[in-house]
């Protein structure tokens, strides 16, 4: 499976929210969200990155992902 070292791909490519309230975050530089602009790297997308409904949102109407999700969860291509 390829999935762990697509994982691993995205560490640092969103501003850690303990940091960005607080400042500090107890996980330090083992944290895998990024503390500040200069340790945010820029995202790896998968290829077919939001190309395809995700299927959590097709069967239960929401997905725990969130916007971090790869797959698309609008149910069509027009933008209201
Ligand atoms: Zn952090
Ligand atoms: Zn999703």
């Amino acid at each position: 499976m390829k999935v762990k070292a697509y994982n691993q791909g995205m560490l640092k490519t969103e501003l850690c929210n303990k940091w960005q309230e607080s400042g500090t975050c107890p996980y330090g530089d083992n944290c895998q969200f990024a503390h500040g602009m200069r340790e945010l790297r820029p995202v790896v997308r998968h290829p077919r990155y939001k190309t395809q409904i995700c299927r959590m949102v097709l069967t239960r109407g929401t997905c725990p992902y969130g916007h971090r999700c790869h797959f698309r969860h609008s149910l069509d291509h027009q933008d209201r």
